[in-house]
This record gives structure tokens, C-alpha cells and sequence, in this order.
């Protein structure tokens, strides 16, 4: 079982953090070009700066691809950095911003992650913002307010053109995963605060989970009524994992 039929049609979202090289991921692309049939589900493969323009040219038709992270500047001395142009001229459809992992390693801020937003989407870049809350939250039982103040200040400027990921940390690469319920609480809390910023859209928009999904747990996780989709980042890694998600979610 898929998200409703009325919302917007199930994502995939592949995050292969700073995985395979451009030659493995080739491989992985034709790998996946072998068995892919366009099912329910939309896949996007957020893969390495450097591997992206080879990634596409091997993936199966309507399968997109995107960034894991974005520069905030148009163009410049920025070294190290990739600019949204270049994403969109990779052929980018998404860009991952404000991922815990770039939050807690490179100390990005809400704003410094709504600013990246920005710059994507005046590129014409869907950014895939990432929310959620470490376990010392969730103990406290703040989850909910927390996540939502971190959305708020992430969206700042933002326009309705953006898929909001919720990924509690506690549930990140540690095979804990949140339940279907857990899911559901927040998503259901992100999309209130999404009509409180974009009125009606907000029932368009998709609002994903990530935090150890596997083809196992992703159809009870995307069933739920305001989840559309899963950002996965292990389980991501494998074409036999990617086409298990895909069934199960058929
Ligand atoms: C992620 O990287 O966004 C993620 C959810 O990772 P994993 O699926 O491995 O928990």
C-alpha cells in the first residue's frame, strides 16, 4: 500500500552518502537499467557530485537524480563547493539540503540550510529539506515541537516547490527504525505546518521518512496517510534492496 491515491505519488529517494565511485555507480545505473519497470513509486538517486552526469546517462528513463548538498552562492571563490547551476546542468531534478549529517558535521543552521533551499529553487531544483531530532529529544518527548521549529527556521523563504524529509538521527544507519506510528505523528505535524505556510498546497506536497528503511518496513512506513515516500540511505546502496523496495510498494 502506497500514500493515498489523491496525494502526490510515492518517492523513493536514494541517498548514497559518500558512496561508489563514478565507475561503480555506472554499473549500479545499468544494474538497475536491467530490472527497472516504471511502477507506483518515483525513484530519485542522490549520488555524488562527481558521479551524477555518468549515473544519468546509465539509469533507466524516468528514474531522476539529484545532489546531496548545495552551495548557498551563485557562482565564485567557493572552494570545494557545487553550485546549483551545476546540479541543474547534471541534470538534476532534487538536492538533499540540511541532511543531520551536514548538520552535525559541517554545522549548518536552519538558516544556512533555508538559504541553500533558496539557491535550488532558483535554479529550478526540488530541495528535499531534512528535519528530525536527535534521541535526547525524543527522550524528553520534545520531538514533535523541536522538529517543527527546526522546519520552521529551514523553510525560511522557501516556496512551496519542496519535499520535507523527516529523519529522526536516533533512527539514521543504526537499524532502529522509528514505527509506522512514529512516522505518521510527525508527518502528520509537518504537514500542518506546511498549511500554515502554504495554504491548500500543502496537501500536494510530500513529506517522506528516512531512518533505516528497508523493503522489509517501507510499505507499512509509506502507507501511512501523510507519508509519501522514504529517503533511504543503507538500503540504497544495493539494485537488489532498490528493487525490493519498489515491490514492496507496489
Ligand atoms: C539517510 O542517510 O538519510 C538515511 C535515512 O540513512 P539510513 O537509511 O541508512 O538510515
Amino acid at each position: 500500500m502506497t500514500a493515498s491515491p489523491a496525494g502526490p505519488r510515492t518517492l523513493l529517494a536514494l541517498n548514497w552518502k559518500m558512496n561508489k565511485t563514478p565507475t561503480e555507480a555506472r554499473a549500479w545505473g545499468r544494474e538497475l537499467a536491467g530490472e527497472y519497470r516504471r511502477g507506483k513509486a518515483e525513484v530519485a538517486v542522490m549520488a555524488p557530485a562527481i558521479s551524477l552526469y555518468g549515473l544519468k546517462e546509465a539509469l533507466p528513463g524516468g528514474v531522476d537524480i539529484g545532489g546531496q548538498d548545495v552551495s548557498a552562492h551563485e557562482s565564485g571563490a567557493y572552494t570545494g563547493e557545487i553550485s546549483a547551476a551545476m546540479l541543474r546542468d547534471a541534470e538534476c531534478t532534487y538536492v538533499i539540503v540540511g541532511h543531520s549529517e551536514r548538520r552535525e558535521y559541517h554545522g549548518e543552521t536552519d538558516a544556512a540550510v533555508a538559504a541553500k533551499a533558496r539557491q535550488a529553487q532558483a535554479h529550478g531544483l526540488t530541495p528535499i529539506v531534512c528535519v528530525g531530532e536527535g534521541l535526547d529529544v525524543r527522550e524528553r518527548g520534545e520531538h514533535v515541537a523541536y522538529t517543527l521549529a527546526q522546519l520552521r527556521g529551514s523553510l525560511e523563504g522557501v516556496d512551496e516547490r519542496v519535499v520535507v524529509a523527516y529523519e529522526p538521527v536516533w533512527a539514521i544507519g543504526t537499524g532502529r527504525t522509528a514505527t509506522a506510528g512514529d512516522a505518521e505523528e510527525l508527518a502528520a505535524a509537518i504537514r500542518g505546518a506546511l498549511r500554515e505556510r502554504y495554504g491548500d498546497l500543502a496537501d500536494g506536497l510530500r513529506v517522506l521518512y528516512g531512518g533505516s528503511v528497508k523493503p522489509d518496513n517501507v510499505a507499512s512506513i509509506c502507507g501511512q496517510p501523510n507519508v509519501n515516500g522514504a529517503l533511504v540511505g543503507g538500503a540504497s546502496l544495493g539494485v537488489g534492496d532498490v528493487l525490493g523496495m519498489l515491490a514492496a510498494l507496489e
